[in-house]
């Protein structure tokens, strides 16, 4: 498959739009995927409602404006800055000019950031913004959920339709986050965190042997179009600061990094020649870029390097490992740990959330839920009380390599130790011998974790381990962990999540088989599929798709229209 949407079916079917909404100060426009039912689905209820209308059904969007990877090759130029104009209106951000940019930042370090609004009852554009998202596939579906919920559904759009001044509230308690710098104005806001549809990272980057800008946009352009809500550039190679520029310039979501490979890079491969004032500087180039959230490994001590002693794996976290040796080499404290005022002050400069790394996550099932995993939390948690003094939106990022029957304890942990901030975790993978298969083994972890209240779940492709991810592996990632989400907000009650599997059931039992690739979570591949495995019936040249059906059972065992029959 080289490309989203070639399809004509799909184009026809499936159709990016915005949604015009009024905000206090500012008109918002939602991103959302339409889908057309067909009529022959339709329940009577929704036909008369609607009369000559199609009924639509709209999905939430996270692919900005994009609608194939051809938009690609306007990549310098770089995607509208929709948050342009509503900085104009925050009195605290000063705007510099820098050669050819313009950066933004806090007045004489004034805090700008969402929770230093959120706990003044300021509400922002972006919580606006994310209010209005989070409800869009409810309040632009409402005749579905009342022909779902029937005399229900007044109860239930009340309780799913998500207020502004919630997430004002939730953002100044630190339970929600929205990762948007100041700098990266073409950011289409979201918020993580409780109360809201599970999220998903995928992470990009070059390594030192492989890709190179042009690769890196097209996976975060491949990301976002399958689904991910942010991107973290995990670059590590040659290019670090360009490729980042292009992936901010050309990004609808929040985009993440972990400052401290730029750090490495900069002082040339070797952690023991990394300073404390090289990782500053590195910190403020990046925020002034518009990165809307960093990893930072503060919570790794020096007291924990004899916990990881024990353990079959060691550290597999880069950033941990890097920390580590910079620990081991100097015998000092973290430098991130002992500068955390001064990280959190720059932070609340640009407003960068903060994701604090989990250094020592478990790389193996045998080093699962350890004394040094768990040492680490708990210092990230007193990072994340004295961030929050300083208006600092935080996040906590989690393991790892994870047995099932472990898994559930790491989340209740974590809600007790950090006050229900939001948990943002990397699989966890529950087992180590599915080598190629990782986005699988991780994504049973993801939607057990997901389902249990994780905010945030960090993709995993099938090269974990063994290589670089490719678009493809993109592309697979994400979709993957797409499914883990979905699955976690339908445990979650979401109605918004269970009415898509109900429009799903009735397409599915009318043979509506267009309905069904539309609303699936890859329609490509899931057409794709159906065409190579199934005789299609051509009519003036084109494929139709009618079969009451499929190869799976055949025409004489199919249970589908057996009990239809038998009605
Ligand atoms: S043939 Fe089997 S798999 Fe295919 S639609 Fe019928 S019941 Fe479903």
């Amino acid at each position: 498959m080289n490309n989203f949407i070639k399809s004509d079916i799909l184009k026809t079917k499936i159709q990016k739009e915005y949604v015009n909404i009024n905000g206090r100060e500012f008109p918002f426009l939602i991103p959302v995927k339409k889908i057309k039912i067909n009529e022959n689905i339709i329940p009577e209820e929704i036909k008369n409602k609607c009369l000559s209308k199609t009924p639509e059904y709209y999905i939430y969007d996270t692919a900005g404006p994009y609608e194939s990877i051809e938009a690609l090759t306007n990549f310098q130029i770089g995607i509208p800055k929709i948050r342009e104009e509503w900085m104009k209106l925050r009195e605290q951000v000063q705007s510099i000019q820098k050669g050819n940019k313009t950066i933004r930042k806090g007045k004489h370090g004034e805090r700008v950031t969402q929770r230093y609004y959120a706990k003044k009852g300021i509400i922002t554009p972006e919580m606006e913004y994310v209010a209005y998202r989070e409800s869009i596939e409810i309040t632009q579906n409402k005749i579905w959920v009342e022909w779902l919920w029937k005399e229900k559904s007044k109860e239930i759009i009340e309780k799913a339709v998500i207020s502004p001044e919630w997430i004002c509230k939730q953002v100044a308690e630190g339970k929600i986050i929205i990762p948007a710098n100041i700098n990266h104005l073409e950011l289409e806001p979201m918020g993580i965190g409780q109360g809201l549809r599970t999220k998903i990272n995928a992470n990009i980057g070059n390594s030192s042997i492989r890709s190179g800008i042009k690769e890196e946009i097209e996976k975060m352009i491949w990301a976002v179009m399958c689904g991910a809500d942010t991107v973290m550039d995990l670059s590590t190679g040659e290019e670090i600061e360009s490729i980042r520029e292009a992936i901010i310039r050309n990004s609808p979501v929040p985009i993440g990094t972990v400052p401290i490979y730029e750090v490495l890079e900069k002082a040339g491969g070797n952690p023991e020649d990394i300073s404390w004032e090289l990782y500053r500087d590195i910190l403020i180039q990046q925020a002034e870029q518009g990165v809307d959230y960093f990893t930072i490994h503060a919570g790794l001590l020096e007291k924990h390097l004899p916990l990881v002693e024990k353990r079959l794996a060691g550290i597999v976290s880069r950033g941990g490992a890097i920390i580590a040796r910079w620990m081991k080499k100097h015998k000092q404290e973290n430098f991130t740990y002992t500068h955390w005022n001064e990280i959190c002050e720059i932070l609340a400069t640009y407003d960068v959330a903060v994701s604090i790394g989990d250094g020592l996550r478990p790389g193996c099932i045998y080093d699962a839920n350890d004394e040094a995993q768990f040492a680490e939390l708990k210092i990230q948690s007193e990072l994340a009380k004295r961030a929050g003094n300083f208006d600092v939106q935080v996040m906590h990022e989690g393991p790892g390599h994870i047995p099932m029957n472990k898994i559930l304890d790491n989340i209740e942990i974590q809600k007790d130790l950090c006050n229900s901030a939001p948990f943002y975790t990397l699989g966890p993978v529950v087992t180590d011998i599915a080598t190629g298969y990782d986005h699988i083994s991780s994504a049973i972890g993801a939607t057990l974790i997901g389902s249990a209240g994780t905010a945030m779940l960090c993709y995993v492709t099938p090269k974990e381990h063994i290589g670089l991810p490719d678009r493809e592996d993109v592309r697979e990632g994400v979709i993957t962990y797409r499914i883990s989400a979905h699955a976690s907000d339908i445990a979650k009650g979401l109605p918004s999540a269970f009415l898509r599997d109900c429009l799903m059931a009735l397409a599915r039992v009318k043979f509506s088989w267009e309905d069904q690739f539309a609303l699936a979570l890859d329609p490509e591949k899931s057409l794709k599929m159906f065409m190579e495995s199934n005789p299609c019936i051509k009519e003036n040249g084109k494929d139709k798709i009618n079969q009451n059906y499929c190869t799976m059972c055949g025409p004489k065992f199919c249970a589908m229209k057996l009990s239809k029959t038998n009605e």
